[in-house]
C-alpha cells in the first residue's frame, strides 16, 4: 500500500488532515490499519460507518443474521430494501457506496471460540458491538491472550457504557465484571427496547477510540475508567476501573510475561 495520499484522498480526507494530532501522518496510518468490526447492528453499523468515511484501510465485518425490519431504527447500514439481506453484505455495499477507498471483508458467521482467535490474529484493533455477555466475555478473554486493542460497548433502553482496553497495559472486561450475570438479571435489546442515536453516541465513540489507537494517539485513550451515558437525564459519568491482579483474564498473561529466569529464581 502506498504510503502517499493522492490529490482526490487529500480532498476527501482535508476536514480530519487539518486537525492537529491527526494530519496527513495520522490519514496515512489510518489507511494502514486493519478493524474487525463484531456485528453489523446498532453499535457496529455507527462505528463502521464512521470509520469508512475517515478512510480506515480494511474492516473486517462480523455478523451471521440477515436484516430484519425491527433492525431499521437502530442499525443505519441498512436500508428497507436490504430486508432480508445477509447484514454483512447490506453493511459491506453500504460502506464502499461511502468511500470504495475501504475494503470491506465480510464474516457471515457467527463468532465463537473455535474461530475467535483466527479472527482475531487478521486485525490491529477489535470493535465489540455484540449484544450479549457471552459474546463480550469472550471477546475481552480472546483480545488479552492475543494482545489485541478492543473497545468494548454495551447498550439498552435510554443507556450506554463503553471502555477502551490494551492488554498488558490497562484493566479488561473482566477486571471490572469478573463474569456473566445471572441470565434472569440480563436485560438485551429485544427484551427491553433500546433507542437507536444511543447506538449511535455510543458506536461513534468506539470509532473515535480506533482512529485515536490506530493513528497512536494512545493518550487520551478511554482506558482503566468506564464511560456510561444516561440518555434520559443527558449525563455522562466516569468510573475508574483497576487492573484486577486476581483477573482471570489478565493473571495468565502476566504470568507468561515473566521472564523464565525469574520463575525459575522464584
Ligand atoms: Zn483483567
Amino acid at each position: 500500500m502506498s504510503l502517499s495520499l493522492t490529490t482526490e484522498q487529500i480532498e476527501r480526507y482535508s476536514r480530519q488532515i487539518l486537525v492537529p494530532d491527526f494530519g496527513g501522518k495520522g490519514q496515512i496510518r489510518l489507511r494502514q490499519g486493519r478493524i474487525l468490526i463484531i456485528g453489523a447492528g446498532g453499535l457496529g453499523s455507527p462505528s463502521a460507518f464512521y470509520l469508512a468515511a475517515a478512510g480506515a484501510g480494511t474492516l473486517g465485518l462480523i455478523d451471521a443474521d440477515n436484516v430484519e425490519l425491527s433492525n431499521l431504527q437502530r442499525q443505519i447500514l441498512h436500508a428497507t430494501a436490504d430486508l432480508g439481506k445477509a447484514k454483512v453484505e447490506s453493511g459491506k455495499e453500504t460502506l464502499t457506496q461511502l468511500n470504495p477507498d475501504v475494503e470491506v471483508i465480510t464474516y457471515p458467521v457467527r463468532l465463537g471460540s473455535d474461530n475467535i482467535e483466527e479472527l482475531f490474529s487478521q486485525y490491529q484493533f477489535i470493535i465489540d458491538g455484540s449484544d450479549n455477555f457471552e459474546t463480550k466475555f469472550l471477546v475481552n478473554d480472546a483480545a488479552v491472550r492475543l494482545k489485541k486493542a478492543y473497545s468494548h460497548a454495551g447498550i439498552v433502553r435510554w443507556q450506554g457504557q463503553t471502555m477502551t482496553v490494551i492488554p498488558g497495559k490497562t484493566a479488561c472486561y473482566r477486571c471490572l465484571f469478573k463474569e456473566p450475570p445471572p441470565p434472569a438479571e440480563i436485560l438485551n435489546c429485544q427484551q427491553s427496547g433500546i433507542l437507536g442515536a444511543v447506538a449511535g453516541t455510543i458506536g461513534s465513540i468506539q470509532a473515535t477510540e480506533a482512529i485515536k489507537y490506530l493513528i497512536g494517539f494512545e493518550e487520551g485513550l478511554l482506558t482503566d475508567r468506564l464511560l456510561t451515558y444516561d440518555a434520559r437525564a443527558m449525563k455522562f459519568h466516569q468510573v475508574e476501573v483497576r487492573k484486577d491482579p486476581d483477573c482471570a483474564a489478565c493473571r495468565p498473561l502476566m504470568t507468561t510475561e515473566t521472564p523464565v529466569s525469574k520463575i525459575i529464581l522464584e
